[in-house]
């Protein structure tokens, strides 16, 4: 069994992105090829914002929102201490501080109480300006964006989505990558719409932002490519990635996204009440970039995934260490508050395979295996 499946995908879709693949071969124009703009045009229109801007990765896609907002020394951008490196990466890359705020356990997303204390305390402290809140729609579940904004337009901060592994997912109908001031998403081919390299974008409605973004992202460029009136950095998605994105965009939208929700469907049914399941808020949908339990101790979650493991049954533990905990940010001030939420969850979360193409009968496997060994 595989954790996420790319191969059996692959067989799925195999003569479209073939056919994609040998069409840019043949016009070898590797680098902002139509199918670039196309794929832009029909993210932008799938997520339900005005522009979308594609670059080199994920990190990238933040990283450039940040650039394009000014944000740098003296700055503070609030970042969940349960999330993937990148997510705070990018804020100290800019010089600026990343604060990291706890998470609630039942969402594994960005607690808004724990957000407005945060930024109180940074206030308080009065070294740093809040600027930015950097949300994350963790293993495909929105953040409380409703709360997150109101919190946001209150103290006057910026609100960038990562929806690095939310892509897919909604609330109340509205999609993801479309909250906030500016979304990111990545297509690390593990995540829920992946290329077959690295790749990834930004989303936004405001259209200097996104006029900002396609200039930092072509070396600051202005009127043309030889004209370059800012610091850029060199961040494109090359055409073969964007033209196997348009068959996989298809592919998403059509099946992949029904076929995940029945999977996490499947599991629930069947662990509910073993074992605690993921929670998804009413209104709310996720694309379940990951489907994962939480088990009471630790001891219990490494004996679980041994036991799965015996059996074939790939897991995996997102993430074992909380941001704050990462040597990276030894120095950054305010690591030092705990976020004892995160920590416990580190020690207490399991991913089970996840993708598009896992069987009924496989997943029920998993899930006979896990209450064979509870
Ligand atoms: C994967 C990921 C990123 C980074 O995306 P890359 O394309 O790998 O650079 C950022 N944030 C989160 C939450 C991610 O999961």
């Amino acid at each position: 069994m595989q954790f996420r499946d790319l191969k059996t995908q692959y067989h799925h879709l195999k003569k479209d992105i073939d056919a994609a693949i040998q069409t840019v071969l043949d016009n070898t124009n590797f680098i902002s090829g139509a199918p670039v703009t196309e794929l832009e045009e029909q993210l932008a229109s799938y997520v339900g914002v005005k522009h979308c801007e594609t670059c080199g990765n994920g990190t990238d896609a933040l990283s450039l929102v940040l650039m394009a907002w000014g944000i740098g020394p003296g700055d503070a951008v609030f970042v969940p201490d349960f999330t993937f490196f990148a997510s705070g990466e990018v804020v100290a890359h800019q010089g600026a501080v990343p604060v990291f705020v706890d998470v609630d356990a039942d969402t594994f997303n960005l607690d808004p109480e724990r957000l407005e204390e945060a930024i109180k305390a940074v206030l308080k402290e009065g070294r740093l300006k809040p600027k930015v809140i950097i949300a994350v729609d963790l293993f495909g579940l929105p953040a409380d964006y409703p709360r997150i904004q109101a919190i946001a337009d209150e103290y006057g901060l910026k609100v960038l989505e990562d929806g690095a592994q939310g892509f897919g997912g909604a609330i109340n109908g509205r999609r993801t990558c479309s909250f906030g001031d500016a979304a990111t998403t990545s297509f690390f081919p593990a995540k829920p719409l992946g290329c077959y390299g690295d790749g990834g974008a930004v989303f936004t409605d405001d259209a200097e932002l996104a006029a900002l973004i396609q200039s930092y992202k072509i070396h600051g460029k202005g009127s043309f490519k030889y004209d370059n009136v800012r610091i850029g950095v060199n961040s494109r998605l090359d055409t073969l990635q964007a033209a196997i994105l348009q068959v996989k965009l298809r592919a998403f939208a059509d099946t992949e996204l029904e076929a995940v929700n029945a999977v996490a469907a499947q599991y629930t049914e069947a662990l509910g009440g073993r074992v605690k399941t993921p929670a998804v808020p009413e209104g709310f949908s996720s694309s379940w970039a990951q489907y994962t339990i939480t088990l009471p101790e630790v001891d219990q979650r490494d004996a679980l995934q041994a036991a799965l493991k015996a059996q074939g049954i790939p897991t995996m533990v997102y993430y074992p260490k909380p941001m704050h905990e990462q040597t990276a940010f030894e120095d950054v001030p305010f690591t030092k508050g705990s976020c004892p939420v995160t920590e416990s969850l580190c020690k207490r979360v399991l991913a089970l395979p996840m993708h598009p193409y896992l069987t009924e009968e496989s997943a029920g496997t998993v899930v006979s295996q896990i209450k064979k060994s509870l």
